[in-house]
């Protein structure tokens, strides 16, 4: 079974990501989404609610697996004997990122391979952040995410405001 890893923060999910990972399906037998606990990132949702929202998204689908995983990305991998990363790519400024990246894992785990796969052109905009940011501001994110995700942002910016509040 032919096996790719979609890592990422997934902070939230939006219709870019599943984009990648629909299209990811088409080629892999499986796509395993693999939400990270990235330390260096601080994150609107937990990990656990990161994962949680995607498992729901793709409840019944088949060929797409969950997880959240800690540490190296290689290490989970090598755990799991899977060889190949995907990722997607927007723009120029991911690339380097990007770049940076595939050179580190590569350096980490000779064997692992990472694929990019471009953005289509309705999703290139769409980011985890500005999506946060258009919803922190009152604005409608709708054909950005998924209406579930929409709604969970609503609710965790709404608690972060009233704990801003409470701490004034
Ligand atoms: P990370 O913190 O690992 O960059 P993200 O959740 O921001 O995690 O992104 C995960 C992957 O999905 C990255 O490869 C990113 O470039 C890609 N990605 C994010 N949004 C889009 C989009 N709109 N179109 C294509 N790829 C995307």
């Amino acid at each position: 079974m032919k096996s790719a890893i979609y890592p990422g923060s997934f902070d939230p999910l939006t219709y870019g990501h599943i984009n990648i990972i629909n299209r990811g399906r088409k080629i892999f037998d499986r796509v395993v989404v693999a939400v990270a606990g990235n330390m260096s990132k601080n994150t609107t949702f937990t990990i656990d609610e990161r994962a949680d929202i995607i498992r729901e998204l793709f409840r019944g689908v088949k060929g797409v697996e969950v997880v959240s995983f800690r540490g190296l990305l290689v290490n989970y991998m090598s755990r799991r004997g899977i060889r190949t990363i995907l990722r997607g790519l927007r723009t120029f400024s991911d690339f380097e990122y990007e770049f940076q990246m595939a050179m580190g894992n590569k350096k980490l785990a000779q064997e692992v391979e990472t694929l990019f796969m471009i953005t289509e052109g309705e999703y290139s905009y769409i980011s985890s952040s500005i999506i946060k940011e258009i919803v922190a501001l009152g604005g409608s994110a709708r054909g950005m995410v998924p209406p579930l995700v929409e709604k969970q942002l609503r609710g965790k910016l709404r608690v972060e405001r009233a704990a801003v509040r409470r701490g004034r």
